[in-house]
């Protein structure tokens, strides 16, 4: 099957600085795909690339197999979702949905009649009369998603869209988001800087830094199986030690253990305890083995050491990853 986006040794230079760094990127037809990392790492100039928004420096683009050069970005077959604080507060809602096509001229009728249909694909039939700005922040998120689909693309740009929403509402666009692309079939591209938004949602995660992809791969393996020290501590938390120390590889190699893959065991190795946090669900420890610091998360109905204490620590071999050697 044909690839939704191809990168081939793309580059994106502003000057000195490398926004986008001889980047190799293949996303398939129909996933989920997550563009994660820290602020400036390159992550929405990738997006705009693929938008048609920037033109690389170096490197070959293709969508669908086609060759991106030169290719406009309304005859692309993609479309950006814009964060939903960019529609019309005193249009309906109708009209902001449309407003692409009235820019196109396609006459009223035609626009009204696609319209429905996209509020319809992100359930918001009968929506199209309301004033934008009387509908909750979800529904304007839902708006803004049809005001792209009505173009009929198949990939879905999305730079950060739940950035602006609290907490509660934007675990729910989370599911709801998910579950949209699920049946809409679409490739969606995706942009954030939150680590469990980019592993709770995506099928498979780009780790992004100073403009270079470190690591691609399911949440699974970004989370269990983090190919260096960059990604072990960018996404979760991690204890990253020597790998001979955690019993797991050779001398001169790092391995990651996550926290919670500590676990207190009678019959296990000694460490002490430095400092104890009380975080409802889980206990934290923080623990000095060997000269080595580790954290352990420890689930709360377990009795735990007082700080300064000696613990007694294990782990399954199994779940301490050694990373690449000199990552
Ligand atoms: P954020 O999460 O903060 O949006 P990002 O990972 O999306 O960050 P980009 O916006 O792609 O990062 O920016 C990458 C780098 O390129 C940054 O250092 C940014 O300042 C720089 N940059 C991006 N666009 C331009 C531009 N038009 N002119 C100059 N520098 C730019």
């Amino acid at each position: 099957m044909t690839d939704a986006v191809t990168f081939r040794g793309v580059s994106r230079h502003f000057g000195s600085v490398k926004a986008v760094d001889a980047v190799d990127l293949s996303i398939r037809d129909g996933e989920f795909f997550a563009m994660l990392g820290p602020s400036g790492s390159g992550k929405t100039t990738c997006l705009r690339l693929i938008a048609g928004f920037e033109q690389p420096d170096a490197g070959h683009i293709a969508i669908f197999g086609e060759a991106a050069e030169g290719v406009p970005p309304y005859r692309r077959n993609v479309n950006t979702v814009f964060q939903s604080y960019a529609l019309f507060p005193h249009m309906n809602v109708r009209d902001n949905v449309a407003f692409g096509l009235r820019v196109r001229g396609i006459g009223r009728a035609a626009r009204h009649r696609a319209a429905e249909e996209a509020l319809a694909q992100v359930e918001l039939a009968g929506f199209g009369g309301r004033r934008a700005g009387e509908l909750s922040g979800g529904q304007r998120q839902r708006v803004a998603l049809a005001r792209a689909l009505i173009n009929k693309p198949r990939v879905v740009l999305l730079d950060e869209p739940l950035g602006a929403l609290d907490l509660k509402l934007r675990e729910q666009m989370q599911e709801e988001l998910r579950s949209l692309q699920r049946t809409l079939g679409l490739t969606f591209v995706f942009v954030t800087h939150d680590q469990d938004e980019a592993l709770s949602m995506a099928d498979r995660i780009a780790v992004f830094a100073e403009g270079r992809i470190r690591q691609v791969g399911s949440a699974e393996d970004i989370y269990r199986r983090p190919s260096s020290r960059f990604v072990a501590d960018f996404v979760g938390s991690s204890n990253v030690l020597p790998a001979d120390l955690a019993g797991a590889g050779p001398a001169g190699r790092w391995a990651s253990l996550r926290p919670e893959d500590v676990l207190l065991d009678p019959a296990g190795r000694e460490a002490t305890v430095t400092a104890r946090a009380f975080h409802g669900r889980v206990t934290k420890l923080t623990l000095d083995f060997g000269g080595q610091a580790l954290i352990a998360l420890v689930p709360a109905r377990e009795a735990v050491p007082e700080p300064g204490a000696t613990a007694r620590i294990s782990w399954d071999p199994a779940r301490v990853h050694v990373m690449e050697p000199g990552a």
